[in-house]
């Protein structure tokens, strides 16, 4: 999903050009082609102007830091809007109700109900320590309500049993009693569907509704469907008390564009995502921060142009993005700075998974970096080498490291693995320096 909008976004934001400045001429181009991606991404068109409206009136006039790009500037602004336009943060599910509460799912038929309350079921008993009972609603269709009995087997959740011959308040209205008596904590309540939007269904779900007074109504909609699902979530919020939004088979080829127009057009949160067919693993809290950053595809540019903002000395950046874009003379010294600064900026566990790229570094030098002790003692090392020894690591032989690691309280094998380190780290400025953008975006280098 999204490839692209990210595609797309990342082609535009290469082609934004200017200086100092972000103004009506060289974001003009840069609006047009976000607005072209979220129609094309299937972004319903209100949503679309009023987006590309506030995104203009942010970048109008503003600063460009001098080590950062307008393409960087305009990035945080758009990023910015898009966490905005879905809804800020994570909406989490509220069940502060006297227990059991109720969580009722409404939807079409295929959107995913069924497997959703089952993953939800698990998620609950997994994650929230909750005792949770499951019940099927769907006398229309009896292979659904095998379909969710099997479901709670597999995952081990129990699945209050129905007969098919039973109308749906009255099987909703008994599993809530059952609930009550096993002091249970949840109650869901999965519904019919109908292939499309009818009045009988969204009847039905209204009674259930007022049956079982759920503390969560949440519409569970397909995000392959696009446009559609915009549609079916304005008639299901017109017609149910909604309290959040349930966005499924995001791990498909969807387009995305449901995810940014659903919480839209009906004000409801999204509270989780359905990322896979499979009950386990298959449902995630939804959080507009990571969602932007996943439509921008860029990790998470934004923070860092803002520590960068705050932080780093910029004399100091254009020096050390002059090295990398150049892709040598990047010695030990560059390699202590970059320590200091990592450390000032909060150290690098902080920093690690918002870097595109980093994720890329060994598991094992990703677990030192993270570590701030660590930092210290690296330090301690890079200290006790002679200038000689930083500008030329080469030189260092075992003799040396006997020196150095006596010098700095650690030992041989630390130093070997901080030398192995940096030679690691070299490469991959390098690599990152030839314009994948990463660390020498960090550190001012335009991208290219
Ligand atoms: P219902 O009719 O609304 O109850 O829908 P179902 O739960 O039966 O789901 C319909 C189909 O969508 C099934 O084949 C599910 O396996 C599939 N499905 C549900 N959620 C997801 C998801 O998040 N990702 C993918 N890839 N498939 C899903």
């Amino acid at each position: 999903m999204f490839d692209n909008l990210t595609q797309k976004l990342t082609q535009t934001f290469k082609n934004l050009r200017g200086q100092g400045r972000l103004s009506e001429e060289n974001i003009s181009e840069a609006l047009r082609e976000v607005r072209l991606a979220l129609l094309e991404a299937d972004v319903a068109l209100p949503v679309v102007k009023d987006f590309i409206g506030r995104v203009k009136a942010k970048a109008m006039g503003e600063e460009v830091t001098r080590s950062l790009t307008p393409g960087q500037v305009f990035i945080k602004i758009v990023h910015d809007e898009l966490v905005h336009l879905m809804g800020d943060h994570n909406d989490r599910l509220d069940l502060s109700a006297r227990p059991p509460a109720v969580i009722l799912l409404a939807g079409l038929q295929g959107s995913g109900k069924t497997t959703t309350s089952a993953k939800l079921a698990l998620w609950l008993q997994e994650k929230e320590k909750k005792r949770v009972l499951l019940v099927s609603t769907d006398v229309y269709r009896p292979a659904a309500m095998e379909q969710l009995a099997h479901l709670g087997r597999d995952i081990g959740v129990d699945v209050y049993p129905t007969r098919a011959n039973e109308r749906p308040v009255d099987i909703a209205r008994r599993a809530l009693e059952e609930a009550r008596r096993r002091n249970d904590d949840v109650l869901i309540v999965d519904t019919a569907g109908r292939l499309h939007i009818d009045s009988e269904m969204m009847a039905e779900a209204q009674e259930l509704a007022r049956a079982v007074n759920p503390v969560e109504l949440l519409f569970v909609v397909d995000a392959m469907t696009g446009q559609d699902a915009v549609n079916t979530a304005k008639a299901f919020d017109a017609a149910l008390p909604l309290t959040g939004v349930i966005l499924t088979k995001t791990d498909g080829d969807a387009r995305g564009g449901a995810a940014l127009s659903v919480r839209a057009v009906t004000g409801k949160p999204i509270k989780f995502l359905g990322v896979g067919e499979k009950v386990r693993k298959g449902l995630e809290p939804f959080h507009p921060e990571r969602m932007a950053s996943r439509i921008l595809g860029m990790g998470d540019i934004v923070s860092l142009v803002e520590q960068v903002q705050q932080e780093v000395d910029e004399d100091q950046a254009r020096r050390m993005a002059d090295k990398l874009r150049k892709g040598k003379g990047f010695d030990l010294e560059d390699f202590r700075e970059q320590l200091r600064q990592l450390d000032r900026m909060g150290g690098m566990a902080s920093l690690m998974d918002k870097l595109p790229g980093m994720g890329e570094l060994p598991a094992e030098v990703q677990g030192q970096l993270q570590d701030n002790k660590q930092f210290r003692r690296l330090e301690a090392i890079i200290n006790s080498m002679t200038a000689e020894e930083r500008r030329h690591p080469d030189i260092i032989k075992a003799s040396r490291r006997r020196r150095i690691a006596l010098g700095s309280g650690t030992n041989v094998p630390e130093v070997n693995r901080l030398l192995k380190q940096f030679e690691q780290m070299q490469k991959m400025l390098k690599k990152m320096g030839k314009g994948k953008g990463g660390l020498s975006r960090l550190l001012g280098m335009n991208p290219k």
